[in-house]
Formats: C-alpha cells, structure tokens, sequence
C-alpha cells in the first residue's frame, strides 16, 4: 500500500468534509498562506499557554497580566495580511479581545498552575494504527500531558477557542484526544487509565472523558478504515468538492472549481459580468430551462386528458366487443396479452424472496439475472478490495458530466 504522508486526525476530518480541500492540503500541499483569524486567534492562545506552562515545569508562577503580554506579543508579531475574517460582524480588535478574555478567565481558574505535574508541551507524537495486515502511520500534537500524583493517572489536555462548546456526549464520542491516549498508551501502558481534558477557554469551562481500552479498539479500527478509504480515494484520484458551509473558512477558495468563477464574477464591473461567456452560458441555459417547463407542464396536461380519452376507449371497446374502432382520418386499434408481475422487494419482500429462491434453487437465476451498471457503481466499493480490483479490471471506465441548474445561494 503506497502511503506518502502520514494521516492525522484533522487530515482525516478534511477527507469527510471535502475531499477536494483533502487533495490540496495533504496530497498536493498546495502552499497557501490565507489564515482564518479564528486559527490565527488559537495559534496565539496555544503559544501563550505553552509559555506559561514551561514556566511553570521550571517552578515558576507568572502573572496574568505576563500571560496577556505573550498573547499580545505574539498577535502582533505574526499577524499577516492573509489572515481572514469571514464574520463581517467582527474585527480582528474582537478577536484578539476575546482570546485575552478566555486567557485571563483561564489564568483566574487555575493559578498557581499545581493541579497537577507538567510532563509535556505541545508533543509531536508518531504512531501507526494497525488493523489486520494493514498499518496507517498517524501523526498529532498533543498541547498539555499532566501526571495527576493525588489521583495517580494521567491526563492528556486540549485546549480548544471556538465559539461552541462541546456537549458531554460530543466528548464521550471525540476522537482526537482519545486516539492519542492510544498511541501513548502504546509508549507507555499506565496512559489506558488516562483522563481527557478539554479547555474551551472562550465559555470559561472545563470538559472531561474517560476512555475504555475497548473504546480506543474500536477507535483505532474505525479510523483504520477511514484511512483505508483514503487510500483508495489516492488510486483512484476519486477527489470531488464538496460544497458547506466549512468553504467560508476555506484557504483553497480562490483556486477550488466551485468558487473560482464564482468569486471572479463577484468583483466584476456589471458590463464586464453581463459580457462573461460563463455568465452568458447560465443565462441561456436558464431561459431554456424555463421554456423547456413551460412545454412540459403543457405536455402533462395533454396527457393527462389523453389518459382520460384512453379510458374511456378502453370502456367503450370492452363494452361493444370490438378491438378497431373507426374515426375520422385515423382509428383505434385495441389489443390486451397476459405478462406476469413481478413482485418487488419494498412491496412483498416474503414473495420476492421465495422467488428468488425458487428461481436459483432450480439452476435458472443467471438465465434472468443480469449485471447492471447502476448497481455495480452503487455496491462495488464497500466490497473487498481485491474483488473490487479484479472486476474494475473488466470494466470500462468513463467520466460521466453533469450540468444542473440550481438557484444561486451562497
Ligand atoms: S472551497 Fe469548499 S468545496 Fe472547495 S475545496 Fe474548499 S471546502 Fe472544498
């Protein structure tokens, strides 16, 4: 299996999101120095933390006003042009105000920082999550690990500035903190005991989880096989985009193909919109839409009475015993033949069933059965993949276009 850089919880988050942004990111590394301010904001926060906690494993107790110092300092010394605010109603002042806040609030709750012994900061750890044959080499840094001497355990800490708060089920469910107790746990088995600890230092809360060892098994396999997938996402190039509300936040906007158009035309003088042929295209095709539901809503009612015409036919030829009924200019010819009816699944699954049965039990299911397109583009993949490779071989490949006109939105 050909693996040129190792997943991450994030990566991994990317894939499910959009896979486009996924291919960016981590198959081409296409360089992009756009920021959202609200990353900038957490970069800040973390580094200032990370200060402060070193200090603090020296035996040094810092003042809050020192920790805001660092937060400043650090705002001011890496802010760049690229970094973006998408929410209109705020200013970087607000962003940076709300990051201090959170900081102070922090430094109120755990001062003087004895909670528990500092035994890493912002630890780049590598691991491989295995299952079966297969090995997934994973990456991830870890912002605070403690060892708790009063209740003798572990804790592995994350610190977390987004503007919502996670419920204590979305913890009970988080992967990221919990697959990294599984790779410590792997270093050092005392880490299966650990505690999780989450700071969303913009609500000013502490949220916490515990894992079972059998709770980071399954962990480890799920995310297996959503690395897995990604493998074969790469050998296949099978990388769409996928449109949300996460393209806000996007650093690939300007070069990804649903927005690049788009975002061009947002700028453009009105002569300069109304002349661009991708413009011209949509409204042509618009116009053709519209016309095109005009005649079909024509042709509906046309058929619909000639429906109504058929079924009075068919009363009229049952009624007088004739199977040609003359006309002016054209006439009717009426004829029946007995089919069977096939039951289908969603209707009679019993009877579609005992069909089947009967039907292969005699030798005589491949004389009716047939394998279609439709269904082999719906099932092959979630097959293994050794079959998958074996039937992909046989067959044809083509890109199917598709051109759909939707209301604009953004
Ligand atoms: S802008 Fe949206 S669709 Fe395009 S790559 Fe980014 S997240 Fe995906």
């Amino acid at each position: 299996m050909s693996i040129n850089r190792p997943f991450s919880i994030t990566s991994l988050g990317t894939f499910a999101s959009c896979r486009l942004q996924f291919r960016y990111a981590y198959v081409d590394r296409v360089e992009t120095e756009t920021e959202s301010v609200e990353a900038f904001m957490g970069s800040r926060v973390h580094e200032a933390l990370e200060e402060l906690y070193r200090q603090v494993k020296n035996g040094l107790v810092r003042s809050k006003d020192w920790l805001v110092e660092k937060y400043e300092e650090g705002w001011r010394k890496n802010w760049h042009a690229a970094v973006r605010i998408v929410r209109r109603d705020f200013s970087a002042e607000d962003y940076l105000r709300r990051g201090r806040g959170g900081l102070e609030e922090f430094h109120d709750r755990y001062r003087p920082f004895d909670q528990a012994k500092v035994v890493a900061l912002e630890e780049k750890i590598s691991f491989t999550v295995r299952d079966g044959e297969d090995e997934f080499p994973f990456v991830g840094v870890v912002d605070r690990i403690d060892w708790n001497p009063k209740e003798n355990l572990f804790e592995i800490h994350d610190y977390k500035t987004s503007g919502s708060l996670m419920t204590q089920a979305e913890a009970d469910a988080d992967r990221q903190l919990a697959l990294y107790q599984h790779a410590l746990t792997g270093r050092d088995p005392e880490y299966a005991n650990a505690r999780l600890v989450w700071h969303f230092l913009l609500f000013d809360k502490e949220v916490r989880s515990r894992r079972t060892p059998a709770d980071l098994a399954a962990l480890a396999k799920d995310v297996a096989g959503e690395a897995r997938a990604i493998e074969a996402a790469k050998a296949e190039g099978d990388f769409p985009p996928r449109k949300s509300a996460l393209c806000d936040w996007c650093a690939y906007q300007d070069i990804c193909p649903l927005w690049r158009h788009p975002l061009a035309m947002e700028n453009a003088e009105v002569n300069a919109y109304l002349g661009n042929p991708g413009v011209r295209l949509v409204a042509r095709y618009a116009e053709l839409e519209a016309a095109k539901k005009t005649r079909r809503d024509e042709i509906a009612e046309l058929e619909a009475e000639q429906k109504r015409v058929e079924e009075a036919v068919l009363d009229f030829a049952r009624r007088e015993k004739v199977g040609r009924i003359d006309g002016p200019g054209h006439e009717l010819w009426v004829t029946s033949r007995e089919e069977f009816g096939v039951p289908l699944k969603k209707d009679d699954p019993g009877r579609w069933e005992r069909l089947r049965k009967l039907v292969r039990e005699a030798g005589r299911f491949e004389d009716v059965a047939t394998i279609n397109a439709f269904m082999l583009n719906a099932r092959a993949r979630s097959w293994p993949r050794e079959l998958y490779d074996k039937i992909t071989a046989l067959l044809g490949r083509r890109t199917v276009w598709k051109v759909e006109l939707r209301e604009k939105r953004r």
